[in-house]
């Protein structure tokens, strides 16, 4: 029995994965993962499911690390010290919790709602029966996955019924009064004006006061006069239930210092449901769970490298016909609201398509090295 002190992390998307890795390069910890069904998805490629262009298994990969004991189960609740899971007791020095952000999946009506690869798997043949008419695209409130995706889904399904010679248009509304308005109006408007080409009608400021995703779609869509066939809805991102003690703001985020700790002593929160002044994307999440594992090991006596000052980001941007483009940020004046994000936008190219399989690869390397020759 290894006298090593524990270490539990939860979920295996970017930030939880890139802390549990980070953990067993400083050695000396009993590193405990706890994934539901120890699989995990790669939420990119949700969209190219949603138009039946891959199966959503293609994106799902299990979780296999060497020297890290995977828990394949669902994280019930945290307190200090402890983990609970599946009834029982996993006493732990420290945990560091990664679920993400929940999404209730809806199919109810003309209206269905997802954001990742197993709920668009469900709405595809919804979607694919579209053959005429309008298709609406509702980002039902903020914050929300991955900001520039939703534009990137609706330009795929343009971009889609154009090819197929359908005659669909598609709107998107959104309540942003701008898109992606953190990183300053020039890209904003490269996006409605990439959006514009694709034949895609951008309505922004689109307020919705509904509760559930449905009638946030069926509202915003009402506005625009013309009834969709279909109201494809970006639902309201909600806090993990087993965040629910730690998440007591207005939105679903939960309050960490510079280092990701919570008010819980012992307790770290990570990635995605984390509020921290960077984007909802892979990179910064995975620097999140590197922050709070270092802390952690340095809490335990333990060396290890440290941590960049500010993560960067790489977001692909799904323009259709097997076009990406790629937006990416990085930080070099130091955090914000001091430091500005400097922004690099690629203009849509098929080239980046190899560049977006290369990232879903690297995603799927970084979470099964057990089974390494
Ligand atoms: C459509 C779409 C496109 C995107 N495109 C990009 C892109 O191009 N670039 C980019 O950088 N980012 C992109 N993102 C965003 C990026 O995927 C997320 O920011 C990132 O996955 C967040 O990582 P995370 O580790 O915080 O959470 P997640 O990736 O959501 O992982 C959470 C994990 O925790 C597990 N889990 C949840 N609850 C429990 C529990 N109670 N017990 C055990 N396990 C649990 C889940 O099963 C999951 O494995 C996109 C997202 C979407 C939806």
């Amino acid at each position: 029995m290894t006298s090593a002190p524990l270490v539990a992390v939860v979920g295996a998307g970017p930030a939880g994965i890139a802390a549990a890795r980070r953990l067993r390069e400083s050695g000396g910890v009993q590193v405990v993962l706890v994934v539901i069904d120890a699989r995990c998805e790669y939420l990119p490629g949700a969209l190219a499911v949603a138009t039946g262009d891959a199966p959503a298994s293609e994106f799902c990969t299990r979780v296999d690390l060497e020297g890290i004991e995977v828990v394949p189960a669902r994280a019930e609740a945290i307190e200090p010290g402890v983990l609970r899971i599946d009834g029982s007791r996993l006493r732990a020095r420290a945990i560091i919790a990664a679920p993400g952000l929940t999404v209730d999946r809806v199919s109810d009506g003309s209206t269905v709602g997802f954001w990742d690869p197993t709920g668009a798997q469900m709405a595809a043949p919804r979607i694919r029966a579209v053959e005429r008419g309008v298709i609406d695209v509702v980002i039902s409130s903020l914050p929300y996955r991955c900001p520039p995706a939703p534009y990137g889904l609706a330009m795929r399904l343009a971009r889609r019924a154009r090819r197929l010679g359908h005659p669909v248009q598609v709107r998107l509304f959104t309540p942003e009064e701008q898109p992606l308005a953190a990183l300053g109006h020039a890209l904003g408007d490269t996006l409605l004006t990439s959006c514009a080409e694709a034949g895609v009608e951008v309505h922004l400021g689109a307020r919705s006061d509904a509760q559930s995703a449905g009638e946030g779609g069926q509202a915003a869509g009402a506005r625009a006069g013309v009834e969709a066939e279909l109201t494809i809805v970006v639902p309201r991102h909600r806090a993990s239930p087993l965040l629910a003690d730690l998440a007591r703001g207005d939105g679903p985020l939960v309050a960490v210092d510079d280092r990701f700790a919570t008010e819980m002593p012992g307790v770290f929160v990570v990635g995605d449901a984390a509020s921290s002044p960077y984007p909802r994307a892979a990179q910064p999440a995975a620097w999140s769970g590197t922050v709070a594992a270092a802390a952690v090991s340095s809490e335990l006596g333990l060396d290890g490298p440290p941590p960049a000052a500010t993560p960067s980001a790489d977001c692909f941007v799904d323009h259709g016909d097997g076009a990406y483009g790629r937006i990416q940020l990085a930080y070099p004046g130091g955090p914000p609201p001091v430091g500005q994000p400097s922004v690099t936008v690629d203009s849509p190219a098929s080239a980046l398509a190899r560049d977006f399989e290369d990232a879903h690869r690297r995603w799927q390397a970084l979470r099964t090295d057990a089974a390494a020759p």
